[in-house]
């Protein structure tokens, strides 16, 4: 049989992709080597950080603010909670990048936001304790959304809309010809019109032809037990952070989740740079130490009680901005990688940008800044 499209790889785009190919009448071949909702890529660890005011660049707030509608769109669709909206508090000296980038998006895009003082953090975040040189930039549209649980919503819209989804099977290669795409797996082989490859932290090995020096490095995510429980933490008045306190030292976390006894923190970028075959998934106790110390004065008692950390990959492109579009190398195949370590606010809009490309040939959002031809600076 042939298929309209297969997409490689059902991750968070990919998952996001066949849902939308396949609502719109695709006859979909979804091809995933792990199990819906793994643990093994980008896409786990129960929480990702939302929010508007985007200092990385202009163009991400129209995508975001569509991202959001796109968010509740599956919600309703899917029956699953994925998006909770609590606010964001980033935190840092008056020149960090952090809190001068939010406060110039937010002020570019008239975005409601406040600037408080130190002491206006502790009265109104009583876990936060900024030094007295710090200011925070808060900002309410903002939040987190629940990675598997995204996945596995997309997955089974998906699978509604007709498409077939296949997982614990590895694609080895892919072609195109001038009259069809052909991918080879573990399994088989298979035809199709189309191709959509996201592969995450696979696409070196995936997308090597697109010849973009894509970094993978290796992340650790950790789970504490505050002291005196976790209800100073609920989502009802705990905002997700972002706190640099230098530019190595960027610490983000999230309230605690949907009845767990436990809070989430994690740095932004700890180097690292792995492979997704040579990654190593245990976490040391140094690293635990490390961020347990970064947080004792910060977060007095949230690092109380380790109970878990996990390691995720970032792939990451020199200029931090992701690669959406066709290949430049086969007309029939669309690709979207290098998410750079902030995609996921992003995995519907990113779906519904994929089957434009595919059914459409072009998309109204403007992802010029995502082009796979584009020339490298780093930021
Ligand atoms: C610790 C951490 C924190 C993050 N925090 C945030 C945040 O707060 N906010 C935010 O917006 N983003 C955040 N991100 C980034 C975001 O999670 C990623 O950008 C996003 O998950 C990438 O999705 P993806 O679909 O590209 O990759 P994945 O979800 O990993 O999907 C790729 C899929 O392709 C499959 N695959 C690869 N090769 C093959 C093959 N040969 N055959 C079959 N299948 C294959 C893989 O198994 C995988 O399932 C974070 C990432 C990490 C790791």
């Amino acid at each position: 049989m042939s298929y309209d499209v297969i997409v490689v790889g059902l991750g968070g785009m990919g998952s996001a992709a066949a849902h939308r190919l396949a609502a719109r009448g695709q006859r979909v071949l979804g091809i995933e080597q792990f199990h819906a909702a793994h643990d093994l890529g980008s896409s786990h660890g129960n929480s990702r950080i939302t929010r508007l005011a985007y200092s990385e660049h202009p163009s991400y707030v129209p995508l975001m603010r569509r991202s959001y509608e796109l968010w509740r769109e599956v919600e309703r669709e899917s029956g699953r909670r994925l998006l909770t909206m609590t606010g964001a508090v980033m935190l840092g000296d008056p020149g960090s990048s952090v809190v001068s980038g939010a406060l110039l998006s937010a002020r570019q895009w008239g975005l409601p936001h406040d600037v408080l003082e130190p002491a206006e953090v502790r009265r109104r975040f009583p876990t936060l304790n900024p030094a007295d040189d710090e200011l925070a930039v808060v900002e309410d549209s903002a939040g987190f959304v629940r990675p598997e649980q995204a996945v596995l919503a997309h997955s089974d819209l998906a699978s509604r809309a007709g498409a077939q989804l296949r997982y614990g099977e590895r694609v080895i290669d892919w072609t195109t010809t001038p009259q069809h795409a052909q991918v080879s797996t573990d399994q088989g082989t298979y035809l199709a019109d189309r191709l959509v490859i996201c592969p995450g932290a696979w696409a070196p090995e995936q997308l090597a032809d697109l010849r973009i020096p894509l970094v993978v490095e290796r992340q650790v995510m950790h789970w504490f037990q505050p002291r005196g429980g976790v209800d100073r933490f609920r989502p009802e008045h705990h905002p997700v952070y972002l706190w640099e306190a230098d530019p190595d030292h960027i610490v983000y976390g999230f309230p605690a989740q949907d009845g767990e006894d436990c809070v989430k923190v994690a740095f932004y970028r700890r180097p690292g740079v792995t492979t997704p075959d040579t990654i190593d998934r245990s976490v040391h106790p140094a690293e635990v130490e490390e961020i347990t110390a970064y947080l004792a004065d910060r977060i007095p008692g949230l690092a109380e009680h380790h109970l878990r950390s996990k390691t995720c990959m970032y792939t990451l492109t020199p200029d931090h901005h992701f690669v959406i579009g066709a290949h430049p190398r086969h007309p029939r195949v669309v690709v979207a990688c290098g998410f750079s370590g902030h995609g996921f606010k992003f995995v519907p809009l990113v779906g519904e940008v994929l089957a434009d490309l595919v059914i459409d040939g072009a998309t109204a959002h403007d992802i010029a800044l995502f082009d796979p031809t584009r020339t490298f600076a780093t930021p």
